[in-house]
């Protein structure tokens, strides 16, 4: 596929015996998912294959299905401005926020195209905003989006639990002594935002995340049932 090449750098490194696995993944993905264009941008070939191609990586040695529970994908040109509103008792504000992607529980992921492409084109920066906003979507599977998504074996929950929060903790300190690497300082946001960005690191710093943070790595490496250190 060309423009998995030309676009999508991960792919570059992706073992031979994968590659049918992210066709099949990818096809699935396009027949069942919708794409929208917001803010006048066509949506093109380019833009479905290179999001397909990004988000069906966390999928290839994981369960068949394709990202349940919502089937719209909005597309902007651009970063976007996005309105939140908070009620207070009956005081409502509202706070506008530029946002590069988002994930809606239960509901459409939105993206920015412009961001899509700073992600893959480069694929050891650790940041891809298409990683991110599907790790959330495997997150928020079990309902709630905390940073606990459905692991593959109940065997494998006390491991996760006992390593992802002491993981947590630890980037809440190096961060605040201003000493990160890896993993990007978002992730102190909160446990949901920690699994995103761990993700992001995972398949695009994954030397440095199994030299740096080899308990975690372990944890992602079963989750994901991939070994992306091993691709380079
Ligand atoms: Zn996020």
């Amino acid at each position: 596929m060309p423009l998995l090449e030309r676009n999508v750098t991960l792919y570059a490194l992706l073992p031979e015996d994968l590659r049918p696995e992210l066709y099949g993944r990818i096809n699935i993905f396009l027949d069942e998912k919708e794409f929208f264009g917001c803010a006048g941008l066509e949506i093109t070939d380019e833009i479905r294959i290179t999001i397909a191609g990004n988000a069906c990586l966390l999928l290839l040695q994981r369960d068949k299905e394709c990202f349940p529970g919502f089937t719209s994908i909005l597309v902007y040109p651009n970063t976007y401005v996005s309105k939140e509103i908070h009620y207070h008792g009956l005081l409502v504000t509202e706070k506008e926020s530029v946002r590069a992607g988002e994930s809606w529980h239960r509901g459409p992921i939105v993206l920015s195209w412009a961001d899509v492409m700073r992600g893959t084109k480069n694929s050891n920066e650790g940041h891809n905003v298409v990683l991110h906003e599907f790790a959330h979507k495997l997150d928020e599977a079990n309902d709630s989006m905390d940073g606990l998504p459905v692991l593959r074996d109940i065997s494998h929950y006390a491991e996760w639990a006992k390593v992802l929060s002491k993981e947590y903790e630890s980037l809440l300190i190096r961060v605040e002594k201003g000493k990160n690497s890896v993993i990007d300082e978002y992730g102190a946001v909160s446990p949901a935002e920690f699994f995103a960005v761990a993700t992001e690191s995972f398949f695009e710093k994954p030397r440095q995340m199994q030299k740096k943070l080899p308990d975690l790595y372990v944890q992602l490496k079963r989750f994901y049932n991939l070994d992306p250190a091993s691709w380079r």
